[in-house]
């Protein structure tokens, strides 16, 4: 039986086993992929108080050996559900993995959120054969190369960027004729020779016999298609929650993120909930510790 059992081993989970373990609790953390989250494939974080820069692998590997070092135990699977029984005014949850079933008295949901996929006709057949949704993970493979990223948020700008210092050409395909991402990236990206803005335009179709060879593209202003011959396409068109698993034990909005406020309490209680899963207005990795923090001393409060 543990005190928490914490599903998630990103910023947020990781951190919340950090506050929990020196708060004296049995904690389990479970990771179905890597530990460290989405901020593994940031090339570089430059926003976090008190690190001036830090890569994203690195950044995840210390916050590891830290929880680690604090006592946190790793379970490498993926929680399926959570079901709970209550005797006595006392409760016990249980999560379920697809062969094993294990207990706690409180649980943190951490899961984050996965990356938004355009939803083209064969997507799934080019994905890692041209089209990739990691410029940290796969840029290395479009070296000299032509490539286009599609997104207009912080993650393509830092993806066009990150490509640009070792593809050939870069496009930018974004849907709008503005950017949401910080507007220092966009300034950065300008001044790169070979990078061409392609605005207000959608990808309507992924062109290629075995790998990607080109896109077909929808200019909305002029209404005109065309088509960019290219070897790489990289996806950054933001993320989406995965928490179906969740869905019979808590609340989740129509987006299917964790109903939470700043408190970090879900609708059940003694189950909390920190990070990108939740409801919440920015996600961040400032506010993903946060949470973390924040959901591990309402568990306390819970446990006490
Ligand atoms: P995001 O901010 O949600 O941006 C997603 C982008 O994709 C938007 O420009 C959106 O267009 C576009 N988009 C969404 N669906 C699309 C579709 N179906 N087809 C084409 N385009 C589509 O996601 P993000 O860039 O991954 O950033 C996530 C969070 O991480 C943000 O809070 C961001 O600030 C943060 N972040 C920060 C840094 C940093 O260096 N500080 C780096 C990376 C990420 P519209 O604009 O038209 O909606």
């Amino acid at each position: 039986m543990y005190d928490t059992i914490i599903i998630g081993a990103g910023t947020a989970g990781m951190t919340a086993a950090i506050y929990l373990r020196r708060a004296g609790k049995k904690v389990l953390i479970f990771e179905r992929e890597n530990t460290g989250g989405q901020i593994v494939y940031s090339p570089k974080i430059e926003n976090y108080p008190a690190i001036a820069s830090i890569g994203g692998a690195d950044y995840a590997m210390r916050l590891f050996g830290q929880a680690e070092n604090q006592g946190a135990q790793f379970e490498f699977d993926e929680i399926l559900s959570i079901k709970k029984e209550e005797a006595k005014g006392e409760k016990t949850f249980f999560a379920l993995s697809g062969s094993k079933t294990y207990e706690a008295k409180s649980i943190i949901i951490a899961s984050g959120v996965k990356h938004r996929r355009l939803g083209l006709e064969h997507e799934n057949k080019f994905s890692g054969a041209g089209l990739s949704y990691c410029a940290v993970c796969d840029g290395a493979f479009f070296k000299g190369k032509t490539v286009a990223v599609v997104g207009g948020g912080s993650t393509a700008l830092t993806d066009a960027l990150f490509l640009s210092n070792t593809s050939k050409k870069v496009y930018l395909i974004h849907r709008r004729d503005g950017f949401r991402g910080e507007r220092r990236l966009v300034e950065s990206l300008k001044e790169k020779e070979n990078v061409e803005f392609v605005m207000n335009s959608e990808i309507k179709e992924l062109i290629g016999g075995e790998t990607l060879s080109a896109v077909k593209v929808f200019d909305k202003k002029t209404a005109q298609e065309s088509v960019i011959t290219l070897q790489g396409l990289f996806v950054a068109i933001g993320f989406l929650p995965a928490n179906a698993a969740f869905k019979d034990i808590v609340a989740l909005d129509g987006d299917g993120y964790i109903e939470a406020r700043e408190d970090c309490k879900t609708s059940e209680a003694g189950i909390f909930t920190a990070g990108d899963c939740r409801t919440k207005e920015v996600r961040q990795l400032a506010t993903a510790a946060a949470d973390g923090a924040v959901a591990a001393l309402a568990a306390c409060k819970y446990l006490a």
